[in-house]
């Protein structure tokens, strides 16, 4: 069976090299090759045994999804449409700003959940992405966007061999990545593909592969409690939650998983989350991050000291000053930040986006109780590629493509 080396975490790689009758170091230096140099071809791994470089071409690949299409918007945000088989496509979202450039993952090929007010939601569920495709994303953005940066912007598309671009390998290897944070926040729920994420979060964390701080890593859920708890058990990394409404029977509605899940338990377990997070005075290691290394060699703990709260705002549904108000007395136990987020229209949506006054009015109660509160800039909203419209044309292509195969 070939084994596709980007869904391999540094204890699977180890374990795969060790099957391979190989010694451990071998295992780091494929990490590195892979992820940091972005190479895909083992024949150019050349501090690597000839005789390790031919057993890797017979029993491994390094292999991401076929991109459909690559568009860039006015203000720069650039959004990759995936073939993940099967007639399923996910969607990868960069975004650049001034001090860094973020790059929007998808977890699922849709979504269980059914959010009222996502596209994503509407579009139902197909199944979880693999680790390799999870990290492929990341991999891909780095080398298409340091791509660009060279002036070579080709836009890979299915069957190009992206190792093959002369000097690109070198240039990626000596940190020509632009992506500095990674959210999951694309089509799905992390959490509820957890075995899979999880790797993918290492791999990201891994200063032989990516080497992202935790800070730099947020995982978007919309509050599956016993999973919060594992993540902050088995890989923490700051925590957003898609929060949307200030009281369960506005909640329930517009997130069914809210019924499972209400407020109550969702923010203790937000608490808890944030119960280990690094104090003032704790001893810190050179990432300033405390160090009790756990079996993985991982240290626990929440990153940051609060929670991200997304909230996005529905006209005359969750917008106004009263909505505010209940929202300040909800979250006084958790140290918080909220992110509000403007609605993004999408064909078929129930909803409008609040006029700016009104998002204008909320921002300012929330400020003045003392909540630090940003309002999301909607960018990439000419590709489609604004929050809540990941996938919103996903089907549509995806029948092009079945019937460009069918012809
Ligand atoms: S908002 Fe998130 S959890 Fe809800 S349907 Fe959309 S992708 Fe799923």
């Amino acid at each position: 069976m070939t084994v596709n080396l980007l869904g391999l975490d540094a204890n699977a790689l180890a374990a795969f090299v060790a099957e391979l009758g190989e010694k451990p170091f071998r295992s780091k230096q494929l990490l590195r090759w892979v992820h940091r140099a972005g190479e895909s071809r083992f024949a150019e791994m050349t501090d690597l045994a000839r005789s390790l470089r031919e057993k890797l071409a017979k029993s491994a690949v390094v292999s991401v999804p076929p991109v459909i299409s690559d568009s860039v918007s006015g203000d720069g945000t650039r959004k990759w449409l995936l073939d993940v088989g099967g007639g399923n496509a996910v969607e990868t979202v960069f975004i650049p700003e001034t001090n860094r450039g973020t790059l929007c993952v998808s977890s699922q090929a849709g979504c269980t959940l059914g959010c009222e007010f996502c596209a994503t939601g509407k579009q139902g569920f197909n199944r979880n992405l693999t680790t390799a495709e999870i990290v492929g994303q990341l991999w891909l953005a780095n080398r298409l966007l340091a791509a660009a940066s060279a002036g070579e912007r080709t836009g890979l598309s299915e069957g190009a061999a992206p190792g093959e671009r002369t000097g690109l390998s070198e240039r990626v290897a000596s940190g020509e990545r632009v992506v500095s944070n990674v959210v999951l926040m694309g089509m799905g729920e992390p959490l509820l593909n957890f075995d899979n994420v999880v790797p993918a979060l290492r791999l990201m964390l891994d200063d032989n592969a990516y080497g992202l701080s935790r800070r730099r890593v947020t995982l978007s859920t919309s509050g599956i409690v016993p999973l919060i708890d594992r993540l902050r058990e088995e890989c923490p990394v700051a925590l957003a939650v898609s929060l949307h409404a200030p009281n369960d029977a506005l909640r329930d509605r517009l997130m069914p998983i809210n019924r499972k899940y209400p407020l109550r338990d969702l923010l203790a377990a937000c608490r808890r989350y944030l119960e280990r997070a690094p104090r003032d005075g704790d001893a810190a290691g050179e990432d300033g991050w405390p160090s009790m290394p756990d079996k993985h060699g991982y240290r626990p703990g929440a990153p940051r000291d609060f929670v991200t709260f997304e909230y996005v705002l529905l006209s005359g549904v969750n917008d106004s000053e009263h909505h505010a108000t209940e929202l300040i007395a909800l979250l006084e136990d958790v140290p918080s930040k909220i992110n509000l987020i403007p609605f993004n229209p999408f064909p078929g949506a129930d909803f409008q986006r609040s006029p700016p006054e009104a998002v204008r009015r909320f921002s300012e109660v929330l400020n003045s109780a003392g909540i630090v509160t940003t309002t999301r800039k909607t960018r990439g909203d000419d590709i489609d590629a604004a929050c809540g419209q990941l996938a919103g044309q996903v089907q549509d292509r995806t029948r092009r493509i079945i019937r460009m195969e069918a012809a």
